[in-house]
């Protein structure tokens, strides 16, 4: 099969073989990755300065905290959405958090899961090691179907542990109680110091989810990450879907070869899966014109590869562009509060679990609604 496929192709002319194939869109997706994984560096340097002041006891040059940091803080984003949703008010601890989860969502409800082969820098380190290990080994390491499909839904698992501990057991006041918490506060200088000052357990955890990204492609998105889950289930509503024409195809399979999903893009008309990751790639290396298509359902409009690029990176920007513009960007915790709040910083606890959640239930309805947290007033 596949060496007639080759035969046909070489049958091709030249020109008609090249006359409505779409230039490949694969380094204009590296471009992007590497540019986020810049700004994401930036960041990370930025915040290192922020926590060298704080530890200076405010003695050094004062840096400003990257609000983009808070990219980092998923969970409290999705309660501060959550909060958003259910008073209107968006919390003023991490706004940016909350709007960069926004336009990830909003991206992902129109493009499928692009976030995570377009802008997650651990997107692109995951790929890459693939990459090399497919260099190195000629040859894509799988996990049989046995192992592959529990193991896909453990991500789903730990989505619905955070979906019901947030949305199924906080009420309003216990959430604006862990928003405004000391701990929600400082929870991204508590992760700062999570990598670097990391135990030897987090370090190990770490090296063997890189050596399993490794023989495995995309081991921690495709079976691990809380985040992939939530963006695979939206991307089932997206408009946006590869179609595969199949009487032009000539079955070359060279479209399911290259999926970092591993989806049998050759195998269906369109590709449905929550996996897809809106990479293009299979795109890119199809060799019949008007064969592999990216179309917006039920239209069966053609998208370019371009609009996909360009439509990626604007509805994000846009977005963090929004919570930027309307005042809701910076937090407005003050130098003098972050540099309190540090002397006690070992002392600042998460909930851990549903009891403790409880707890927190427990205790905003002790506490008057009004001034719930300790930081209330901000
Ligand atoms: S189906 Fe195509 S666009 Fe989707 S993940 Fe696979 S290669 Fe990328
Ligand atoms: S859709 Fe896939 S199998 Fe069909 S011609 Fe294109 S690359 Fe080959």
């Amino acid at each position: 099969m596949h060496k007639r496929a080759t035969q046909d192709v070489g049958n091709m002319g030249k020109q008609q073989r090249t006359a409505h194939l779409e230039p490949p869109i694969g380094k204009y997706r590296l471009a992007v990755q590497v540019a986020f994984v810049l700004i994401c560096i930036w960041i990370g340097v930025e915040f290192h300065y922020f926590v060298r002041y704080l530890e200076s006891g405010g003695t050094t040059t004062f840096v400003e905290r990257p609000p983009g940091a808070e990219a980092f803080l998923p969970i409290s984003s999705l309660m501060s959405l959550y909060y958003f949703f259910l008073t209107g008010v968006i919390h003023p601890a991490h706004p940016a958090g909350l709007f960069m989860l926004l336009g990830i969502i909003i991206v992902s409800l129109i493009f499928g899961k692009s976030f995570c082969s377009w802008i997650c820098p651990v997107g692109l380190l995951s790929e890459s090691l693939g990459d090399w290990s497919k260099k190195l080994f000629k040859r894509q390491f799988k996990l049989p179907k046995w192992a592959d499909y529990p193991l896909r839904s453990l991500k789903y698992l730990l989505l619905l542990f955070f979906v019901y501990a947030i949305f199924f057991k906080m009420t309003t006041a216990s959430l604006k109680s862990f928003l405004d918490s000391s701990y929600n506060v400082v929870a991204d200088i508590k992760m700062y110091y999570f990598f670097a000052d990391i135990s030897s357990f987090a370090l190990w955890t770490l090296v063997i989810l890189f050596v399993l990204s490794f023989f495995i492609r995309n081991f921690w998105c495709r079976y691990l990450c809380p985040y992939g889950g939530l963006l695979g289930f939206l991307s089932l509503l997206r408009p946006f879907k590869i179609r595969r024409n199949v009487i032009s195809c000539i079955d070359c399979a060279r479209c399911a070869e290259v999926c970092p999903s591993s989806i049998k893009v050759d195998k269906v008309a369109t590709v449905e899966s929550d996996e897809c990751t809106s990479c293009l790639s299979c795109l890119d290396v199809c060799p019949v014109p008007e064969t592999l298509e990216l179309k917006a359902t039920p239209t069966r409009f053609r998208v370019p590869k371009k609009a996909v690029a360009i439509g990626v990176v604007a509805v994000y920007v846009l977005v963090c562009a929004i919570g930027w513009i309307s005042g809701n960007w910076q937090n407005s915790v003050t130098r003098e509060e972050y540099l309190q709040h540090f002397k006690y910083l070992d002392g600042y606890g998460h909930p851990t679990g549903t009891r403790d959640i409880d707890e927190l239930n427990k205790r905003s309805r002790m506490t008057n609604p009004d001034s719930p947290g300790d930081n209330s007033g901000r």
